[in-house]
């Protein structure tokens, strides 16, 4: 597969709708929408987290009615049908968190800006951007080329990502990964290790979210594979499975990530709906499946989702810089039982295992 093939993106903010639990009492703020969520048996208001986006109907909502006798909506509250953060995923997060130290020198990016996109925006970005990308050890000569643009200039963003990238993606907006409008915050990367380009759409009626925290570190991650892999791998998994896994662990800092991860795992639905009841066998095979299917993988969105398990599941039996290390080697032309052997004296199928074992008891 050739890297021109291979598209990088993030999810964050083109099908997460999150909404801000109210507790009683509260009013939603002014910079919040007061929205209305039609559920099965009533509409309720929340205050939206995001500005744009749509309700995903993944999540489970339960409703608790505080008082009956009151007329305010603001009174209902509404909490996600998951857990907070395990013990298992925090420990995780932190191995993963310890494995990286940053360069001395301050990394910046190359930025391209088009005629139309907002510049305070823009600026406000990068240094969200730049601020992610220096959690890695990433070379102050490396050059990576951030194009950003608005809403309205597909044609500019085509003419200029023919002159710039050998890996241009005619399809607009990466085959429609993000949902393109005066809001919207995405961003891609043609996985060009040669020659790294990202882009990102800037719509004119954006704003910056704290939750958009999750887009910079994702991306982020990009940006470190794209300067330190010398090639791409072979398994449809790593670079989505790598980014969600490292971009959670870097928000997990400044906000609760339990229920972006639980969205994740959802998602696996997407691959077989009894993926709950799946046993250490059946986690093989879908791991097969995803590997020698690299369509299907893509178009289900594995990387991410069962991606983001089977990275987790090094983390959880090894040292975080060991895991970095295999990953980067692996990258050069090695295939993946040497490199496993080599680092962690397993083999392929031992491998699947481990990562079937973690799935099972993760979901
Ligand atoms: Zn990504």
């Amino acid at each position: 597969m050739s890297l021109s093939s291979l598209v990088i993106s993030t999810p964050a903010n083109s099908a997460i709708l999150k909404y801000k639990k109210q507790s009683e009492g509260q009013v939603c703020k002014k910079s919040e929408v007061n929205k209305t969520v039609k559920l099965p048996n009533k509409t309720i208001l929340v205050c939206s987290e995001y500005g744009v986006g749509y309700y995903n109907t993944a999540y489970k909502w339960t409703i608790k009615q505080k008082s009956k006798s009151s007329t305010k909506l603001a009174q209902s509250e509404v909490t996600l049908g998951s857990t907070t953060q395990s013990a298992k995923v925090t420990k995780i997060y932190q191995n993963i968190l310890d494995s990286f130290k940053p360069s001395p020198e301050y990394f910046k990016m190359t930025v391209i800006t088009s005629p139309k996109v907002n510049m305070t925006k823009v600026n406000e970005i990068v240094s969200y951007y730049e601020n992610s990308i220096n959690f890695f050890p990433v070379p102050s000569n490396k050059k990576i080329t951030w194009v950003f643009l608005n809403e309205t200039e597909k044609d500019w963003w085509l003419q200029k990502s023919s002159e710039i990238d050998p890996s241009p993606n005619p399809d607009w907006w990466d085959s429609g990964k993000c949902q393109i409008s005066s809001t919207s915050k995405c961003a891609y990367g043609n996985a060009n290790t040669q020659t790294p380009i990202f882009y990102s759409v800037v719509g004119s009626s954006s704003n910056w979210e704290t939750n958009d925290q999750m887009i910079s570190d994702h991306e982020s991650v990009h940006v470190y594979q794209m300067v330190s892999w010398s090639g791409t791998h072979t398994n449809c998994w790593i670079i989505e499975g790598q980014a969600n896994a490292i971009g959670m662990a870097m928000s997990s800092r400044k906000m609760d990530m339990n229920n972006y991860r639980q969205a994740q795992l959802r998602d696996i639905q997407r691959i077989s709906s009894n993926y709950k009841s799946f046993s250490v066998e059946d986690w093989i095979s879908a791991y097969n499946k995803i590997n020698s299917d690299r369509d299907f993988c893509f178009k289900n969105g594995a990387g991410y989702s069962m991606g983001m398990l089977a990275v987790e599941s090094m983390y959880d039996l090894y040292e975080g810089k060991i895991v970095d290390q295999f990953l980067i080697e692996f990258s050069r032309s090695k295939t993946f039982d040497e490199t496993l052997r080599k680092y962690f004296k397993i083999s392929e199928s031992d491998f699947y295992k481990n990562v079937a074992l973690y799935a099972k008891s993760s979901v």
